[in-house]
């Protein structure tokens, strides 16, 4: 490489700051309008509104025990060698309206879960008692509410049941159907057409001939959209042929919530996304101040976010970081867009172009002396091998040009520890 082409690609003359481009994403990026999705289609969705309750859980008072349902006054002196005596006037079972209230002197047999009778106001244990010819004896004193499940104990009506931006997990699910609200209002997943760039690309199930290049792309963004959550298209590869790339673009238009591609964003309008887009103005192209992942395409496509990511498998993972995982999680009404971070210390020097954030790809693990931070591998946008074995991108922020063995650094974590 000449000292010339060296100093062009490290130069940060003219670029977008990251964080600046990120704002500039953001700021045009909106949730999706909310739809009422049946509970399994809401799972991981985000609630559109506060959700409140229209009845008190659990709806009856129920027994916790196998036993009889009583007046606690009748049974207030009974002890083993003086047991009170009630007649059994009828059963309470799962599922059934009781049989009989219970009145003065009266029991009635009692099944864990099943509705209180009338007039009952505690339940005796079955092992405390003793059935014999309709008449029960009970060898133990009951308070009022023993062993007694009360109405609304854990919700009452007009209550708070799930608030506004929650996203649903298994524990909202199941107090949303116990509930009776099986069509909750959430942001729906958006549906992200995947578009490959490349007159060398070929699908990963054929043998490339001199020259090929599988692609990686489609399948690197495949696994980041699911794991944020959206719904991924691939659209196949896309030769670099504008108007191909067009027709292509709009023949998935109408299923589309946003569109990435890969490629072809570099150079000048030969670049197949820029020659498709650029004249019309739906997408603008930025250098931003960032390593990898220096040139960005954003826009829209009738009223579609557009990202147009570099072609470099590392490139198009950095900018799915920065740029698409923050817009997608808002399009689904998320606010905590960021990932985790960790302050870590190095293990070994970095360095970068000054002018630039650099992203470094890590290994983060925890010792008895705090976090470190170990790069996996060298700082091409190509080596794709380097994210595998990562789990955290540490962040050489513009103006600084390198850190050091043991100098603190900010590492954002992009893999939940137990992956
Ligand atoms: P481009 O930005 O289109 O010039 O691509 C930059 C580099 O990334 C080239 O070496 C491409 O071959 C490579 N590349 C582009 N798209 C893909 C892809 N989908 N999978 C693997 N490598 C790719
Ligand atoms: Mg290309």
């Amino acid at each position: 490489m000449s000292e010339r082409q060296i100093h062009d690609h490290d130069s940060a003359e003219g670029l977008v700051p990251v964080d600046e481009a990120r704002r500039a994403v953001l700021s045009r990026i909106e949730p999706l309008p909310p739809l009422q999705m049946p509970l399994t289609d809401a799972y991981g969705c985000v609630t559109a509104e506060d959700v409140i309750s229209r009845v008190s859980l659990p709806e009856f008072a129920s027994s916790a025990m196998d036993g009889f349902a009583v007046r606690a006054y009748d049974v207030a002196d009974a002890t083993p060698g003086g047991p009170a005596e009630l007649k059994i006037v009828g059963r309470s079972e799962m599922g059934k309206r009781p049989e009989a209230t219970v009145g003065m002197g009266e029991a009635v047999k009692i099944a864990t879960g099943a509705p209180m009778p009338g007039g009952a106001d505690a339940v005796v244990a079955v092992e405390n008692a003793e059935e014999d010819d309709g008449l029960v004896r009970l060898f133990q004193p009951a308070g009022e509410g023993q062993h007694v499940r009360p109405r609304g104990e854990d919700v009452q009506e007009g209550d708070l049941l799930v608030p506004k931006g929650r996203r649903l997990s298994g524990a909202e699910l199941g107090l949303l159907a116990n509930a009776g609200i099986p069509h909750p209002l959430v942001h729906p997943r958006p549906r992200v057409i995947v578009l490959s760039t490349g007159d060398e690309l070929i699908p990963p199930t054929e043998t490339p001939s001199f020259g090929q290049v599988r692609d990686a792309n489609a399948y690197t963004l495949f696994g980041a959209l699911r794991e944020v959550g959206a719904i991924p298209v691939l659209a196949g590869i896309v030769r670099d042929d504008p108007d191909s790339l067009k027709e292509t673009v709009f023949s998935f238009e109408i299923q589309a919530d946003a569109f990435v591609s890969s490629g072809g964003i570099s150079v000048g309008e030969r670049d197949v996304v820029k020659a498709a887009f650029f004249r019309r103005g739906d997408i603008e192209f930025r250098k931003v101040a960032m390593q990898p992942g220096m040139p960005q395409g954003f826009g829209f496509i009738e009223g579609k976010p557009f990202f147009g990511l570099p072609g470099n498998p590392v490139s198009v993972f950095v900018s799915f970081e920065m740029f698409v995982r923050p817009a997608l999680l808002r399009m689904m009404g998320r606010t905590q867009l960021g990932r985790p971070e960790v302050r870590a210390r190095l293990t070994g020097e970095i360095r970068g172009p000054k002018g630039k954030t650099v992203f470094v790809r890590v290994e983060v693990s925890r010792g008895p002396e705090g976090w470190t931070a170990t790069p996996t591998g060298g700082r091409g946008s190509n080596l794709l091998s380097t994210i595998s074995r990562a789990n955290g991108l540490a962040v050489l922020p513009a103006g600084v040009e390198s850190a050091g063995e043991g100098d603190p650094i900010r590492v954002l974590l992009f893999r939940a520890s137990e992956d």
